[in-house]
């Protein structure tokens, strides 16, 4: 058996791992890093469809411009570039109306942003929206200019408790809010931490037109970190993936880590920047006994439904669209941003907080995209293949007493590290997040640690 010594140990290669290990990096402190796929990325990443012959996501995300951790990151890596940016924010919608028991219409509108520059243009953009009343508009402007001031505390409660505190209206809640809170925190508005939402808005929406933008991934996303193999070879460090860790043991002062397929490590110090579930698997009793790690065995989370579909002919032109009043809560079409060669046309539909559709079977889904199909883009012609993608563990929900004691980088375990969308970053659990995690474990390991320049 083949022991294998270093000075820190990254486990998990998604974002957070990614993060660090670029942060590592720059400091030129040599790692191992460990990951259980055979590519990099964990819920961010991309694979080859064998049926569409395309390199699709592990389902669709949404970049926000106030990702600027995540940027940077990708800076490092020489992929930043790789994304069709808007120039400010606009989000077409296409709301489904019901005439009557079968007939139905679609409207459709634009949340555009840019007729003014700055805070300004955001309000103007919302008063352009159709399917809302002046009453739940100038609702919603009223509360988007107290939540832009400073001074205005938000309290930690639910988004809908604080929705309902300000006083906003049914209407509002139901066409405004709740597409909102869905997208940017995965969850519903009764569970989601009103912090969350206000920090979210203040950093994206409220902030400059760069930051408000959404970005579009022009590549598969673990094409983004491939990158970091050369950089690691350069800083002495090594990535091991198809390498999923089993077990950590203490030894002295150190850990030894032992692998599926046997190998042994050591290493000083551990970054686990892995989710709570799979961290809790791989910890010794001796380390998981300890009450810190207790609130994270109780955790809950919200799951996504992907499912991409390509078509003979093409159905849609926008490069996404918000849906209202369907079970799929976007459609993007990756035709428009994607770098991609294929005699079809390909669009995937999501749906986050997506807990009444993950049980359904292939079929139901099936059935149900060619439904909103019909309805949304009047196309009788159905999809040639379809590939389902269900996370059942997307993301945490992160709910007012969650978010009161989220965890930090730092363990009881000397040499120890935390790293995860889910720490306590006071984001939501989101690319963003999990990349501002792994730094911070460095900066941490590097404080307590010495500086190894
Ligand atoms: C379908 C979907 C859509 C999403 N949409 C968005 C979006 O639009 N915008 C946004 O910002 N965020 C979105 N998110 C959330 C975002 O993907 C996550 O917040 C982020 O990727 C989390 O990164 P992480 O590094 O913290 O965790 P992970 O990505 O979970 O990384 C953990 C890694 O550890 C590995 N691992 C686990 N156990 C072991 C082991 N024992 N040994 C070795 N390796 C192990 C895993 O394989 C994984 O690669 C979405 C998530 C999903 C699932």
């Amino acid at each position: 058996m083949n022991e294998k010594k270093t000075k820190i140990a990254i486990i998990g290669g998604g974002v957070a791992g990614i993060s660090a290990a670029v942060e590592l990096c720059e400091h030129s402190v040599p790692f191992y890093m460990f990951e259980q796929a055979g590519r990099l990325g964990g819920r961010a990443s991309s694979f080859l469809d064998a049926e569409s012959g395309d390199c699709i996501d592990n389902g669709q995300h949404l970049i926000s411009g106030a990702y600027h951790c995540f940027f940077n990151m990708l800076e490092k890596l020489g992929t930043e570039k790789h994304f069709l940016r808007q120039d400010s924010l606009k989000v077409p919608f296409l709301e489904k109306k019901l005439l009557n028991r079968n007939e139905s219409e679609i409207n459709k509108y634009l949340l555009n942003t840019s007729i003014l520059k700055g805070k300004s243009g955001k309000v103007l953009g919302l008063l352009n929206m159709k399917s809302l009343s002046l009453k739940s508009k100038l609702n919603i402007i009223q509360l988007f200019i107290k939540l832009q001031k400073k001074s205005f505390i938000v309290q930690n409660i639910s988004i809908i408790d604080f929705l309902k505190e300000q006083k906003q209206s049914e209407e509002a809640i139901k066409y405004f809010w709740e597409p909102l809170v869905l997208a940017t925190l995965n969850a519903s508005i009764s569970l989601s931490s009103a912090l969350l939402l206000a920090r979210v808005l203040r950093l994206s929406f409220f902030s400059d037109s760069k930051s408000s933008a959404l970005l579009f991934p022009k590549i598969g996303l673990s094409e983004y970190y491939n990158n970091l193999k050369d950089l690691a070879i350069k800083n002495n460090s090594k990535l091991f993936l198809n390498e999923r860790i089993v077990s950590i043991k203490k030894k002295g002062n150190a850990f030894e880590l032992i692998s599926k397929n046997g190998s042994r490590f050591e290493a000083d110090c551990l970054i686990a920047a892995l989710p709570p579930q799979a961290l809790l698997k791989i910890l010794p009793n001796e380390i998981s006994e300890n009450p810190f790690f207790d609130e994270m065995k109780s955790y809950k989370y919200s799951a996504i439904l992907s499912v991409y579909f390509w078509t003979e002919k093409e159905i849609f032109q926008d490069m996404f669209s918000a849906l209202i009043n369907s079970k799929f809560h976007w459609i993007f079409n990756r035709n428009a941003f994607l770098d991609r060669k294929s005699k079809y046309f390909s669009y995937t539909l999501t749906t986050s907080s997506a807990e009444n559709l993950i049980n359904l079977s292939k079929k139901e889904i099936s059935n149900l995209i060619n439904e909103e199909l019909e309805h949304f883009f009047q196309k009788k012609e159905k999809p040639l293949f379809m590939k389902i993608i269900k996370e059942r563990r997307a993301t945490l929900q992160i709910s007012p007493a969650i978010e009161a004691k989220r965890y930090d980088n730092r363990t009881p375990i000397s040499g120890f590290y935390l790293a995860g969308d889910w720490t306590a970053t006071a984001l939501p659990a989101t690319i963003e997040s999990a990349a501002q995690s792994g730094r911070r474990a460095v900066k941490l390991f590097l404080k307590e640690n010495g500086n190894r320049k």
